[in-house]
């Protein structure tokens, strides 16, 4: 294991493990087999790429998807690992080269697809070569009840029967228990551990709304993701188009992607969201498949997805590489009778039943009132403590009113007109809008004509929605859509039961929807920038996508703490050994272009920041207090935490002199540490004389070498 950390450090740059790959990658080389499932960002790839660097011979990787394998090798050779692929798009000699290399054991990991490793030509090289381990990606595929379903994949076990000794490990990050099983099953895994971690993304902000406007679209783009690149989920190829053309049309880059168009375009589209920084793509759900772009910082869904499973799958584009990103949704009435319409118009029955119960699910975490992680977790079996702190609900947890009036009016009121019309026309009646039609049917002298006056039109058609879908309502697709009482409508009518509804959201949250860029302080802008666009232009040079370079998290820190040497580069995550050689002083360049106060390179957060930025100006932390209506110790407080984490030094405060130091070390020393109790025995000890906040941070001091 002691090699494994050096690889990590050396060779990836990273400090520390994540989750369990330590324990994975032990496994591997103690030549045992692990089943892992991992959040889609969790860091699968490193789990079997250091093991096959370390082991001898070369880590053979399964993995479906050609354009992913480019990718992975690219970043691999990027960090001076030796790694090939072989897939059909490939000239013949490029083929035979790394063939050859294969026999000669000159790299350390191969990725093949698993059509091309059953051919027996590849099996009979495989068994001429030394071979570390085999790693099968993407292991779901051999499920067939799940969503990728590869028929080659079943055949898998045959490494098992030929190549018995060799450990084999196989990663997915797709949840459910029937999944799991069928790749123990089929890969004959049985003997291995499995290594379970919790699916949840706790860096994507989840958001879902009932407005789905044009407008709300933009706002959101151009108050949280304004540079970023994110993907649009439309159900239809027109609006994929329209939304597109009108996203350009403001000023944004929005590519469209779906089947109906030509091979070529769609992959310029896709070959430019993934090498360009910030990119939009429009597409249906035709697009994202094997999209391992890290830095998507935000998944719009324009439609409802057809279930909990699709949205999670989708959403999960989003922020692969740990960084914040935004799940955000809009919907509407008629995406929801769109679904239902779609749904009615199969005509298997059983797949209805199925395709209901999943739609009502997703209904139920659209119309949820708590935390939507805790409902998505939950949905997949997971358990969870409390609420997330980081969706829509937990920001701006939404108001409930007693409904059972109103709801009763609504549903009468279909009752009333026969149950043979839509949202709208019953909203005129209940509102008594002039509508010829409403006279022509007689429906103007109907009890419920008007009796519905005081609620907004809007706010009717949110009651209906929501009463569809709660289940109140069902919709006859033969009628046009017209809505008709469910049996559950009934108890409601007849006042038996209370309804207590959502209120409209009236304006997006308050509160920041995303903290996509809150690592980034307004004084980060412009060097965050200037790093971004040298890092494209080395990545168009070297034709590698930007991330491999250095991905948004390694350029994140850089610009935070803007390192002025080499090993301080080194130092930061995601900077190895060949990047720091190749790139570091260029970049090191770059940042010291940019200069801030020392004090200000630092990953403290936010507050800490704005105290220390007025400390600078103020040189006082009483009119620091006062400033930022904080109690002095709480100033002090932060000047602590930043002295601690070695920002700034003790002897840059001006209201601790030496004298003081001297006295409430001399006391420490006494006292003792004394754990968290510590600054106040000291405090008390010195009789109350001197300010408990410096207190502090003398203490904060003696852990770092001042
Ligand atoms: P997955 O395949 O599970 O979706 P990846 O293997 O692509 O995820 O890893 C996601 C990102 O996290 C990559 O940018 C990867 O380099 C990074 N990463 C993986 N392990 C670590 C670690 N221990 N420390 C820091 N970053 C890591
Ligand atoms: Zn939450």
């Amino acid at each position: 294991m002691k090699n494994a950390y050096q690889v990590l450090h050396k060779v990836f740059g990273y400090q520390e493990f994540r989750h369990q790959q330590a324990d994975i990658i032990e496994a591997l080389l103690n030549n045992q087999d692990a089943m892992v499932l991992m959040p889609t960002g969790g860091g699968k790839s490193l789990c079997y790429q250091i093991p096959a660097i370390i082991r001898p011979g070369v880590g053979i990787v399964v993995s479906p998807l050609i354009a992913l394998m480019q990718d992975q090798v690219d970043a691999l050779n990027q960090s001076g690992v030796s790694a090939g692929y072989l897939n059909s798009n490939q000239s013949n000699d490029e083929q035979q080269q790394i063939e050859q290399q294969l026999i000669n054991n000159e790299i350390d990991l191969l990725y093949v697809t698993p059509e091309r490793l059953l051919t027996n030509r590849m099996l009979s090289l495989l068994r001429r070569a030394e071979i570390a381990l085999f790693a099968i990606d993407e292991a779901h595929c051999v499920s067939q009840w799940g969503h990728d379903f590869r028929k080659e994949y079943q055949q898998l076990n045959i490494l098992h029967q030929q190549f018995p000794g060799i450990p084999r490990i196989a990663l997915t990050a797709t949840a459910d228990k029937r999944t799991r099983q069928e790749i123990i099953e089929q890969l004959d895994l049985h003997q291995s551990k499995t290594y379970l971690n919790s699916f949840d993304r706790p860096n994507i902000h989840y958001q879902i709304s009932e407005q789905n406007t044009k407008a709300g679209l933009l706002t959101f783009i151009q108050n949280h993701h304004k540079h970023d690149a994110g993907i649009i989920y439309c159900l239809s190829r027109k609006k994929v188009e329209e939304t597109a053309d009108w996203l350009n049309q403001q000023g944004l880059q929005a590519l469209p992607y779906h089947a109906g168009l030509s091979q070529q375009l769609r992959e310029t589209n896709q070959k430019r969201f993934l090498r360009e920084d910030s990119i939009i793509i429009v597409a249906t759900i035709a697009f994202g498949m094997g999209i391992d772009k890290p830095d998507v910082r935000f998944v719009a869904h324009l439609n409802l997805p057809k279930s909990i499973e699709a949205y999670y799958q989708e959403t999960g584009r989003a922020g692969r590489d740990g960084l914040a990103a935004d799940a955000w949704m809009a919907y509407g009435l008629k995406d929801l009778m769109l679904l239902k319409q779609m749904i009615q118009d199969s005509d298997n029955e059983m797949q209805q039943r199925i395709s209901h119960s999943k739609l009502d699910s997703l209904m139920a975490l659209c119309e949820t009132t708590s935390c939507r992680r805790e409902h998505l977790l939950n949905y997949f079996d997971e358990e969870t403590s409390s609420s997330c702190g980081n969706c829509d609900i937990c920001n701006s947890p939404p108001e409930t009113w007693d409904a059972t009036d109103a709801c009763r009016k609504a549903l009468s009121c279909i009752y009333r007109t026969g149950q043979r019309f839509g949202v709208g026309y019953l909203t005129d009646v209940l509102t008594a809008k002039s509508n010829e039609r409403i006279i022509q049917n007689g429906h103007d002298k109907v009890t419920t004509y008007g009796i519905g006056k005081d609620i907004s039109v809007n706010e009717w058609k949110s009651i209906y929605r929501q009463l569809i879908a709660k289940g109140y309502i069902d919709i006859n697709f033969e009628q046009y859509g017209a809505l008709t009482l469910s049996e559950k409508a009934r108890p409601l009518l007849r006042g038996e039961i209370e309804l207590k509804l959502r209120k409209q959201t009236k304006k997006a949250a308050k509160k920041s929807e995303s903290k996509a860029k809150s690592t980034l302080r307004d004084i980060d802008e412009e060097l965050f920038e200037a790093l971004r666009q040298y890092r494209y232009s080395l990545a168009q040079k070297e034709s590698v996508p930007p991330y491999v370079i250095f991905n948004d998290k390694t350029l994140v820190e850089m610009t935070r703490k803007r390192p002025s040497t080499l090993d301080q580069l080194g130092q930061i995550s995601g900077v190895g050994d060949k990047k720091k050689d190749k790139f570091g002083e260029q970049f090191l360049t770059i940042i010291n272009q940019h200069k801030i106060h020392p004090w200000l390179q630092n990953e403290l957060s936010d507050t800490i920041n704005t105290t220390l930025e007025l400390y600078l100006k103020l040189k006082d932390t009483q009119a620091v207090a006062e400033q930022r209506q904080l109690t002095v110790s709480t100033i002090y407080a932060h000047l602590s935490s930043a002295i601690k984490n070695e920002t700034i030094q003790l002897d840059e405060i001006v209201e601790i002199n030496d004298a003081d130091i001297r006295q409430i070390r001399h006391a420490i020393d006494l006292c003792g540490e004394g754990g968290d109790d510590g600054a106040k025995a000291v405090f008390e000890f010195l009789n109350s004389e001197i300010e408990y906040g410096i207190i502090h941070c003398v203490r904060s001091s003696l852990g770092t070498h001042t």
